[in-house]
């Protein structure tokens, strides 16, 4: 799950880190108000989106030119008309994909006078198995690009979890980030506190994207991007309170009351497949025919009809799936009790495009006669491979 960038940043105040003083706005209305508690005379105007690249994203509503997703203002009315230029309206980043996404919040931020601007973050390092820091001098700009074109310049660090992040640590953080002085003073304090704020709050990701070194030469973190672990959240309650739905995909939501695992992508065929690995192959084999998934979807192993029905209108509720491939392999789960939802299902919602559907194992013949008894109209297919030919033909066809 991810939260916003004013309520990331709030979170990390709790346990001590530098962070400017902010107010996130809701209404155009309360902007003035919102400003006027703070210093001044430099605001910064923040859109409040899942998603980063903000500043130099683009507002579709607003001419090509206007400014992008973070502003600039130098007084107060500068203030008031940035955020009634910015709510409302959909900002397309590099990462929001070009449908964009609509500005619901802003976060009205105390202005910063930055000397560097530093990248820093907290995530799993597959390699050693440890939380790891990732660091590098060039931050604020697309760490993608830094990892691709000079990765010397980036230094990963996995923290040993017996000892957290030692003064050793520290010092090669600092060393990395090429931070002196009061900086350095501050990079000590900070690096164990962010660490401390990651596990306890079972985070996947912490990425601080700048971190900057201030004209008076201290540090401050300015973006906050975090993720926590969904396994993680019974046990936070105060996180699971800052959950921002319009943020989410509504057949995800949809999909999580069902504890389905679900995953919306690009492609126009819907799958529904039990078990992830039986999911994955089946998206491979999609592709490996020319054609591409619309979601990633595993009904699991228990599944009762209930939930494949969900599952299946889920899927078939989505505008871009032009065919359906239910690929399963029955072991705990029955192929009769697949065969039973997908038939309630289209009884409920109807099926308007091809559906190609693969049973094999525990119940396979039950499973067949069921949908062969119905009158739906079902390509059936022997294997995995058979199977996605059928989808990728039916659909181009
Ligand atoms: P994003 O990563 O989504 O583009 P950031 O929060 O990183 O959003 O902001 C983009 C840039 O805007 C930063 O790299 C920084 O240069 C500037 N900026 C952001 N917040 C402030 C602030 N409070 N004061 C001064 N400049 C800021
Ligand atoms: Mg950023």
């Amino acid at each position: 799950m991810n939260i916003h960038e004013y309520q990331a940043k709030a979170l990390l105040k709790e346990y001590g880190a530098p962070v400017a003083d902010g107010v996130p706005v809701f209404e155009a209305s309360e902007a003035e108000s919102a400003a006027k508690k703070l210093p001044g005379p430099l605001y910064v105007v923040k859109s409040q989106i899942h998603a980063g690249g903000r500043g130099k994203g683009k507002f579709r509503e607003l001419p090509a030119d206007a400014k992008g997703g973070v502003r600039l203002a130098k007084s107060l009315e500068e203030v008031v008309q940035n955020v009634n230029e910015m709510l409302g309206n959909t900002l397309v980043t590099k990462q929001t994909g070009d449908e964009g996404k609509q500005v619901n919040r802003l976060y009205i931020e105390d202005g910063a006078d930055i000397d560097r601007e530093l990248y820093l973050s907290i995530l799993v390092d597959r390699s050693t198995g440890r939380n790891a820091f990732v660091v590098s001098t060039e931050g604020g700009m697309d760490i993608e690009a830094v990892a691709e074109e000079t990765p010397e310049k980036i230094l990963t660090l996995p923290i040993d979890p017996a000892t957290g992040v030692t003064e050793a640590d520290c010092n090669r953080l600092c060393e990395a980030l090429k931070l002196d002085g009061a900086a350095k003073e501050d990079g000590k304090t900070l690096f164990p506190i962010l660490y401390k704020a990651y596990t306890e709050k079972d985070m996947s990701l912490l990425e601080v994207n700048p971190l900057i070194v201030m004209t008076d030469g201290h540090l401050r973190v300015l973006d906050a991007k975090v993720s926590f672990d969904g396994n993680a959240l019974f046990r936070h309650d105060d996180i699971m309170e800052l959950r921002d739905k319009s943020e989410e995909d509504e057949k995800e939501i949809e999909a999580s009351k069902y504890d389905l695992a679900y995953v919306a992508l690009d492609g126009n065929i819907g799958c529904m497949v039990n078990g992830a690995g039986l999911a994955m192959a089946t998206m491979d084999i999609i592709k490996l025919y020319g054609a591409e998934p619309a979601n990633f979807l595993d009904v699991g192993g228990g599944a009762t009809t209930e939930k494949v029905t969900a599952a299946f209108k889920i899927i078939t509720a989505d505008p871009a799936v032009e065919g359906i491939l239910v690929n399963i392999f029955g072991g705990i789960m029955r192929c009769d009790v697949i065969a039973e939802g997908v038939i309630a299902a289209v009884k409920e919602v109807g099926l308007k495009v091809p559906l190609v559907v693969r049973l094999e194992g525990t119940n396979v013949e039950k499973g067949k006669q069921l949908i062969n008894d119905s009158d739906l109209n079902v390509i059936a297919a022997d294997d995995l491979d058979d199977a996605a030919q059928k989808i990728v033909n039916a659909v181009k066809g």
